[in-house]
């Protein structure tokens, strides 16, 4: 893979892919890591010279063409706004996203110069699934710049016009960013140091099967909370009240507990929750001492003996990857499985990482001290994908050819 600190960019125009997608409040943005983690590759390409056009996707935009995606938004503006204060230089956002405006814009700019592109999402063909409407887009981005770079990790693993197609239509190479999180997750996947450890939480149990069915064979434990945990203990036969189910995929999980037994993996799951009588931050809560939920209630985080038991199974361990808050971090009477995972995972001697969209900002909003993990990666479902060993079409074009 080309890097973007060999090439020659004085005097040239450089389109780069980013991933900008952070979370948003009313507007305003909660948690800018990926802002942040963008910041490298843009100023070493400003700084030799060159004029960096950054494009990025924010949300998901609905609608069925370009103005009505446009007009419900989100628009890149605040995005824009964070950007130029990082990057303590003007950004220019341009009105659309391959239009008259960023043309305007790429001819008229100069060496040392940003500009942003409006929300990629945008442009329903950003995201099609024909090959021909994808390469529209990616034409129509290729032309405003002579070069493309490739940093937007967080997106690796979709087939899109401007993660996938456009690298294909211009000298192309890896900016930073992608290249420290590939070798970070490299070493998670080749001969790990062991105990390798590997804690899973989030809403879903669908988004994650596939990298739970993979490390059945990879890790020596698997630790398992969040909202997927309950589909878990539904399958060994527990009651989990109201707390969320995703029956469809009770037979898949049954396989992987079965698997799991017979690879010699040891998979934990919550021992204690801690419930509530409905969503709400401000919900009626209660810690359950057993694993069963009763009618009425639901699982919201993990309870304080489960954290006590996660603690000790990391205890040991001398890599470990994280993805997915084991509760509600996002409402603070349901943030202490979180927070006790992080601190259990800060004080390993080791290879830390931890991935995912709402895994990182959690982290971040507890300010452990920086050096707490090994890495705080900007990807949640490229990480789980690379993990999968399902090779990820972004980096794969900028693999291909020169
Ligand atoms: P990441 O973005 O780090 O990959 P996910 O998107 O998979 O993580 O999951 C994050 C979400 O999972 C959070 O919004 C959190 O509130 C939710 N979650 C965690 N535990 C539960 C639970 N017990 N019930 C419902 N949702 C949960
Ligand atoms: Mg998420």
């Amino acid at each position: 893979m080309n890097r973007a600190e060999d090439l020659e960019v004085a005097g040239r125009t450089v389109l780069v892919r980013a991933d900008l997608n952070v979370p948003l409040d009313s507007g305003a943005i909660t948690d800018d890591g990926r802002i942040r983690a963008s910041l490298p590759t843009m100023r070493d390409l400003l700084a030799r010279g060159a004029a960096v056009i950054v494009c990025a996707h924010l949300g998901r935009p609905t609608g069925d063409d370009y103005p009505a995606r446009a007009a419900g938004g989100p628009s890149l503006r605040p995005v824009a706004d964070r950007l130029a204060e990082l990057l303590g230089r003007p950004v220019t956002l341009a009105g659309d996203v391959a239009g008259e405006s960023a043309s305007v814009i790429a001819t008229t700019m100069g060496a040392g110069e940003a500009a942003l592109l409006e929300n990629v999402r945008f442009e329903p063909a950003e995201t099609s699934k024909d090959d021909q409407v994808r390469g529209d887009l990616a034409g129509r981005l290729a032309a405003l710049a002579d070069v493309y770079v490739g940093d937007g990790f967080g997106a690796m693993h979709r087939k899109h016009a401007s993660v996938y197609d456009t690298p294909r239509l211009l000298p192309h190479a890896a900016g930073q960013l992608v290249l420290a999180e590939v070798t970070v997750l490299r070493q998670l996947t080749t001969s790990p140091a062991r105990p390798y450890v590997v804690v899973l939480g989030g809403a879903k149990v669908s988004d994650k099967l596939a990298v739970i069915g993979n490390l059945v064979g990879k890790a020596d434990r698997l630790l398992i909370a969040g909202g997927m945990a309950y589909t878990f203990l539904a399958a060994q036969g527990h009651r989990i009240g109201d707390s969320i189910l995703q029956a469809d995929q009770l037979g898949q999980v049954t396989t992987v507990l079965a698997d799991a037994a017979r690879a010699g993996v040891e998979l934990v799951l919550p021992v204690d929750h801690v419930v509530a009588d409905r969503f709400a931050a401000d919900a009626r809560h209660e810690v359950v001492p057993g694993p069963d939920i009763p009618d009425g209630t639901m699982g919201m985080d993990i309870g304080p003996a489960t954290r006590d038991l996660f603690a000790r199974k990391l205890a040991d361990a001398k890599t470990v990857f994280w993805n997915g808050p084991p509760g509600v971090f996002e409402f603070p009477a349901f943030a202490a499985g979180t927070r006790a995972v992080a601190e259990a995972i800060g004080a390993v001697t080791g290879l830390t990482v931890v991935g995912g969209g709402d895994s990182a900002a959690a982290v971040r909003h507890l300010n452990l001290p920086p050096d707490a993990f090994t890495h705080i990666s900007t990807g949640g479902g490229a990480s789980l994908e690379y993990l999968e060993g399902r090779a990820l079409p972004g980096l794969a074009a900028l693999e291909d050819g020169t």
